[in-house]
């Protein structure tokens, strides 16, 4: 798209002019704040940024990019970025941040922007709580539309699988409901396709009666490292629906925000959260405490509202590198090279984690193909995480994580949890995130609501035709 200097000007005032939000262009004092995400590797450009307000300002925005022939990116948080939002109209949904609980029916209405935080404080005051993951400063709706592991995943199931109606806009700038009723192609579209399909202004998600957990980490020395990975293999093999747990090999970093116990030290760790009686979930841990006396055990019933300290990822923002796969199994080979990799073997490894979380329970119950979201049946995933503040150190954690994964491939299903990856991967490996045929499905769906493929920085599916 070509403005000229002369009318760039009115040209934006037209789109300020109809909207509650606001327009920020490059020429605006605060546009390399606005440009911001919160991975902080994500160096983006856009024509221009819509901080919108509400459903009615992104159907404006996206009616304007239509007409004016931009693509159109959408930023929650920016902790998920696919591609930088260079070039085109970029929808800053943070301040649609609104939630309401439905007590009676269970259920939370949750706009575009709420991070899951402020979802989790709001149900837990009803004696609810949703299917948030790790971190509560994630965006609900992003960690969402990719799929949504968390720490309730095995007992109620993926975020996406527990979606009763998403509210959009579609790329021809109309606003619609997508439910198992309404819009059903969308709805399925949507529970794992990323926002391919339309802006999701707002969504209704079901709430589950949790209040407290067994939850925590067990500290092990690292030299430990593979025969924990053993003695977790056996543990889960028969682990009730109730527990989702992990096990990681972690790189703590030599920052002074640590306590010295942790600081720049390495350790192998079995992180869990346990939704069922309290009793039930002690009795569960003592296969670790009768085993070997962990270095440090925090398990402990918690109220769920404080599920964030379960794995305390970062809250500030950070330049980070994610990367991962789905496991077939946690062979011994596999768990030869993740302990290998993860620890780093001549030198030290440049990823802060990796991390195997088990997934299954009722994630596989669902039928594949119910949505477009895929690998229902793999257990295990692979989550590596580093971090990279340099270009430099960029191509070393890809490289690395490139030979990590090359050596588990006879372990590895070939398919690719989309949450878990990001940058140029999650561009490539977007077939291999969804069910079978999902991605010729979703690109027949694309020529009908998105033709000229505006939500290409997203799940970027080119439109069948
Ligand atoms: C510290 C950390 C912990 C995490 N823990 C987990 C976890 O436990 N389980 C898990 O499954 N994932 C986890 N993730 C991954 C996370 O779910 C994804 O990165 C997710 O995409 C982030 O969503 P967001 O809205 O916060 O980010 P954003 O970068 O703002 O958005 C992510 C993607 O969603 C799209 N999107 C966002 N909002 C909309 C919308 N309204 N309409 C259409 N498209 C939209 C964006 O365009 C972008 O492609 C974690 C990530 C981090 C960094």
């Amino acid at each position: 798209m070509i403005i000229d200097m002369v009318n760039r000007e009115s040209f934006w005032s037209e789109l300020q002019f109809s909207i509650q939000g606001q327009v920020i262009t490059p020429e605006d004092a605060g546009y390399d704040e606005a440009r911001l995400a919160w991975n902080r590797k994500v160096v983006q450009y856009p024509a221009v940024i819509v901080v919108a307000e509400c459903a009615a300002d992104v159907a404006t925005a996206v009616t304007f990019a239509r007409e004016h022939d931009l693509g159109v990116a959408v930023q929650a948080t920016g902790h998920g970025n696919i591609r930088p939002a260079d070039d085109c109209l970029l929808i800053l949904t943070r301040l649609m941040n609104g939630v309401t609980i439905d007590p009676v029916a269970q259920t939370a209405h949750v706009e575009a922007g709420a991070q899951w935080g402020v979802v989790l404080a709001a149900a837990q005051q009803h004696g609810l709580a949703p299917l948030l993951g790790s971190s509560p400063t994630v965006g609900a709706v992003g960690y969402t539309l990719g799929g949504g592991l968390g720490w309730l995943g095995r007992k109620y199931g993926l975020s996406a699988d527990n979606v009763v109606s998403f509210q959009l806009v579609t790329p021809d700038g109309q606003l619609r409901t997508a439910s198992a009723a309404e819009n059903s192609d969308l709805f399925w579209g949507l529970r794992g396709g990323g926002g391919s399909l339309g802006v999701v202004t707002s969504m209704t998600i079901r709430l589950f009666p949790v209040t407290q957990v067994y939850a925590g980490n067990l500290y092990y020395p690292a030299s430990m490292a593979a025969e924990v990975f053993r003695h977790y293999r056996a543990w889960v093999s028969d682990a009730p629906d109730e527990l989702t747990s992990s096990v990681l090999v972690m790189n703590f970093p030599p920052i002074p925000a640590l306590p010295d116990f942790l600081r720049g030290q390495s350790f192998v760790m079995v992180r869990g959260c346990y939704c069922g009686p309290i009793a039930q979930g002690e009795a569960l841990l003592q296969h670790w405490r009768d085993w070997q006396t962990p270095l440090l055990d925090d398990f402990k019933t918690i109220p769920f509202s404080e599920a964030a300290a379960i794995s305390n990822d970062p809250v500030d923002p950070l330049p980070g590198f994610n990367s991962g796969a789905w496991l077939r199994e946690l062979s011994d080979g596999a768990i030869e090279l993740l302990v290998g990799y993860g620890l780093g073997q001549s030198s030290p490894s440049p990823l802060v984690f990796a991390e195997v979380r088990h997934a299954g329970g009722a994630i596989g119950r669902v039928a594949e193909g119910t949505a477009v979201y895929g690998n229902r049946h793999a257990e295990f995933v692979l989550s590596l995480v580093g971090v990279s503040p340099t270009a430099e150190a960029h191509r070393q954690l890809v490289t690395y994580v490139e030979e990590l994964k090359a050596g588990l491939r006879p372990w590895l299903t070939g398919g690719v949890y989309m949450n878990f990856i990001d940058g140029v991967e999650s561009q490539q490996r977007i077939r291999d995130g969804l069910a079978a045929g999902g991605y010729e499905r979703l690109a027949k769906l694309k020529a009908q609501y998105d033709p000229d493929n505006r939500l290409r920085y997203s799940f970027n599916v080119a439109p069948d035709r």
